[in-house]
């Protein structure tokens, strides 16, 4: 049973008094009984500071991290819940409500499948590869951000009680008054988020690979771990463990066990989470929006066409309109390294940084003279490859349905080592890497209506042939690139769609390409998500390009990628901003390409 009353009461009440401890005990959560009989602990979406300046050096810095809500069990699991489901106990010491211990990763993970699959939740682990796929609803470890973030419950302190050791024993069993043995689940005091023995007991399996510097280079958004390593987080200390070990922040690598020849002590446990059942978002709330005025931090010189104004004609018309409030806010937070690095050599991205770096007030150029820097681009741009990048989790989680991205650098020209026509960063490249890397989907549509071809996303596909690009695009034009008989190579043959454009084509041709070509392409290829390098530069008026599109036309053209996406991928799709230079025309074409997305 869910009580939001009681949730936003206490959302409230942290939100007046910052940085301010909780009770240790009172306020809790509200919490939902499982089909299984299970108590799980609903966590509201946050931000916490991970890690701590007092901790060991894997436990620094501190940094700010973004959670979003998820159901967590309130106690470890018990050996009742585990032979529940005919699994055999690997504890040493029995007893049904006793947490279960000597169970490595890799059988926590099983017992969490077998617990979704016995609910009709769709299992979140690949069985053969261990691969957490989070897009589903069913049971899995907890991140462990999310493992520390539900420990801290709010505090800052290094237990969830406050800074002061010595009044563990009332929240956890731990070397000193453990008997050296573990203990019934629940019996000591809860945190200030209702969860039991996150002191102590038994430690906790999280789902993170153990990266010692990850730390050093996270995500602020649901960190996951980092790609690959041997060993895997445990959290919380346990019933042989001192006080030192039970803070909020401490973090230990240990053996997954992979291997069979690896027996797990008796000391190693874990609790699972899962995603909240979807809220029922109203008809207009479904279609997310990203944009920050960061991206208005990007300068560039007087008169050049890509400029701070584009975005604020369209949150201006967005806001006018009405439009706005009914849309969801998604705020973009820096993408990790890692992220752009699915499109850009680790090089590249120094060099742009570096570039930016001691600007000041100036504006520079880089690799080309189309390309304007200042002070905050990089900034800007990485916080635009994150903006792209929320806006696809979000849609992948079910949070929305689609998503429009007011992102400042645009990216579509961008190459792996080289920034040009007004593009630092490949948004919509990495966006697709990011669906196929992250939530590990087949395939990927990428449709590209600016003016002008994308030749950074075609280059970045040509051999792939897990992404279709398809763009439409003024010819002869720059970038030059975009001919029909460029169309993918070796596994990529064929997934490279050009139609080059003449001169004042109109809404008229455009609704004939979008019905006699992209449409059977799109359902030929059958894509699990659709994204839109949406340039509005192909707009009627437009200071750079001659098409002759009208708002018409875009919604047209917004309406038919929508009845592909309903066809294909349930109607994923997440439309990010590349060109469109004057401001009437922009904020024409955004507002009616927005409402076909709302429809
Ligand atoms: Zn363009």
């Amino acid at each position: 049973m869910i009580r939001p009353a009681l949730l936003s009461a206490l959302l409230a009440l942290s939100a007046c008094a910052p940085g301010e401890e909780p009770a240790p005990s009172g306020a809790s959560l509200p919490t939902v009984k499982t089909d299984g009989g299970v108590e799980m602990v609903l966590i509201p979406e946050g931000d916490f500071d991970m890690g701590s300046e007092r901790g060991r050096d894997v436990e620094q810095p501190a940094h700010k991290v973004h959670v979003d809500a998820f159901l967590m069990d309130r106690t470890e699991v018990t050996q009742e819940q585990y032979e529940k489901f005919k699994l055999p106990n690997p504890s040493r010491f029995k007893g049904a409500a006793l947490p279960v211990e000597m169970i490595p990763w890799t059988k926590a993970a099983l017992f969490c499948n077998v617990r979704s699959k016995a609910e009709n939740l769709e299992p979140c682990y690949n069985e053969d590869t261990a691969e957490c796929d989070f897009s589903k609803n069913g049971y899995r470890l907890p991140t462990e951000a999310e493992w520390e973030y539900a420990c801290r419950a709010g505090t800052k302190s290094d237990y969830s009680f406050g800074a002061d050791g010595r009044r563990l024993a009332d929240y956890g069993w731990f070397a000193e008054n453990s008997g050296k043995k573990t203990h019934p689940v629940g019996q000591k005091k809860p945190n200030p988020w209702g969860l039991y023995d996150m002191h102590g007991n038994v430690a906790e399996w999280c789902n993170d690979i153990f990266g010692k510097d990850y730390y050093k280079t996270a995500i602020a958004r649901n960190p996951r771990g980092p790609g690959d390593g041997e060993m895997y987080v445990l959290r919380g200390g346990s019933w042989k463990g001192s006080a030192e070990v039970l803070t909020s922040f401490h973090r230990v690598a240990e053996n997954p066990g992979f291997s069979d020849a690896c027996l797990a002590p008796d000391t190693m446990g874990f609790r699972c989470v899962r995603k909240p059942a979807p809220a029922k978002a109203s008809a207009g709330k479904a279609t997310g929006f990203v944009t920050s005025d960061l991206f208005l931090e990007h300068k560039t010189p007087e008169g050049f066409p890509e400029r701070p104004a584009r975005l604020e004609a369209i949150v201006k018309r967005l806001k006018d309109k009405g439009l706005l409030q009914e849309l969801t806010p998604i705020q973009p937070a820096p993408a990790a390294t890692e992220i752009i690095a699915a499109c850009h050599s680790p090089a590249y991205i120094e060099r742009v940084k570096k570039a930016c770096e001691g600007l000041g007030e100036k504006t520079d150029h880089i690799d080309t003279g189309d390309m304007p820097i200042s002070a905050k681009s990089y900034e800007s741009a990485v916080n635009a490859v994150g903006g792209v990048v929320a806006a696809v989790d979000a849609v992948m989680e079910g949070r929305i349905r689609n998503a429009f991205c007011a992102v400042r650098p645009p990216g579509h020209h961008a190459l792996r080592e080289k920034a040009m026509g007004f593009c630092l960063f490949n948004n919509v490249a990495i966006a697709a890497r990011h669906l196929l890397n992250k939530h590990r989907l087949g395939k990927v549509l990428i449709i590209d209506w600016d003016v002008h071809h994308g030749n950074g996303t075609q280059d970045e596909f040509y051999e792939d042939g897990r992404v279709m690009y398809f763009s439409t695009h003024q010819s002869p034009f720059y970038p030059g690139s975009g001919s029909a008989e460029e169309r993918g190579k070796g596994k990529g043959e064929g997934c490279i769609v050009n139609v080059p454009l003449e001169k004042g084509a109109g809404d008229d041709v455009f609704r004939k390409i979008y019905d006699e070509k992209l449409k059977p392409a799109a359902l030929a290829f059958k894509p699990d998500f659709i994204l839109i390098s949406a340039g509005f530069d192909s707009a009627r008026a437009d200071k750079l390009g001659r098409l002759d599109l009208t708002p018409e036309g875009y919604a047209a053209m917004t309406r038919k990628v929508r009845e592909i996406a309903d066809a294909c991928c349930k109607g994923r799709i997440v439309s990010m901003l590349e060109g469109g230079y004057n401001l009437d025309a922009l904020a024409d074409s955004v507002e009616a390409h927005v409402r076909a997305l709302m429809e």
